[in-house]
């Protein structure tokens, strides 16, 4: 072997070597101008959905989070804490528990119902009627949906979570959610933080445990580890998980989304040998907020 190509094999094991390391590196305070390693967010949508079949608790899928050090963002649809099945309050005391403990609440829509066609399977952007609802509606019900999120749980929302189809917020009501107020979108067609205008977006693109059950367990599982070592592997890497209620409450099939939680994330806690930052959607954006961040090209 020549001394010309015994200097290209140093430098490509150096170069190698850093850019492992690079990937699991110490895990940065946020606001510094350095990358985390691996970002992992956890969003649960419909908090909480009407469905009372499986018992309202949603305690061993939270305690599973905080097992493992990891932050749930907590997509809450505002008018379901003012609805009589949850007059008691218990839902209200839940999320404000877990905020203390460092969870985020984030709007998820006003209603989750479209006043338009009654369908909850969007909410401003109607596709059944073709119609669409005056900006300024748009705007009355998102600051309504805020005004019960403080009055509820003593912080207003910054960070805006569009149901169902709604959930690719283009205009109008893009301009309608800026207009009242929100400074960050989540939403679930790219797969890494971009910042559109002013607004940064923190996608949560992934979902594997929609209607989980025992026999679609482990295909769902390894799915999921699969696509993390895929995002995982850019620098940084970032992940945007999401679940849905009522399929997280304890109820639901014996636990069963806690458990493959558990398991995620104590795959992805052995893969980069703990250094992951849980973080919440907006510890991402606000991180994300301080970055000269490179351009991505794989959105
Ligand atoms: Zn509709
Ligand atoms: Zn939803």
């Amino acid at each position: 072997m020549n001394a010309k190509l015994l200097i290209k094999l140093f430098i490509f094991i150096i170069v190698l070597l850093f850019q492992t390391s690079f990937l699991f590196a110490d895990q940065e305070p946020i606001r510094v101008r350095k990358f985390p390693n691996v970002c992992v967010t956890l969003r649960i949508d419909d908090v909480q959905s009407r469905i009372t079949t499986y018992g309202q608790k949603w305690d061993n899928f939270l305690e599973i989070a905080e097992k493992h050090g990891a932050k749930l963002t907590l997509a809450v649809v505002p008018h379901r804490l003012i609805e009589e099945q949850n007059a008691d309050g218990k839902l209200v005391d839940q999320l404000q528990a877990a905020v203390s403990r460092g969870h985020l609440v984030i709007m998820h829509g006003y209603n989750h119902i479209c006043p338009l066609c009654l369908s909850s399977g969007h909410e401003f952007c109607c596709p059944t009627s073709a119609r669409v609802l005056t900006i300024e509606k748009r705007v009355k019900y998102l600051k309504e949906g805020m005004d019960i999120l403080e009055q509820q749980l003593g912080r207003r929302p910054v960070f805006y979570c569009g149901p169902g189809s709604d959930d690719e917020i283009e205009s109008p009501n893009y301009d309608a959610v800026t207009t009242a107020g929100f400074r960050f979108i989540t939403q679930g067609d790219k797969t890494y933080p971009f910042k559109r205008k002013e607004v940064i977006e923190v996608p949560c693109s992934d979902e594997f445990t929609w209607a989980l059950t025992p026999k679609i367990y482990k295909k769902s599982l390894q799915e999921a580890k699969l696509r993390f070592l895929k995002l995982a592997k850019r620098s940084p890497g970032y992940f945007g998980l999401c679940f849905h209620d009522p399929f997280i409450r304890d109820g639901y099939q014996n636990g069963l989304l806690a458990q493959w939680l558990d398991e995620f994330l104590t795959y992805i806690d052995q893969k980069t040998r703990g250094k992951v930052w849980y973080a919440t959607n907006e510890e991402v954006a606000e991180w994300y907020f301080e970055l000269t961040f490179p351009k991505p090209s794989y959105q």
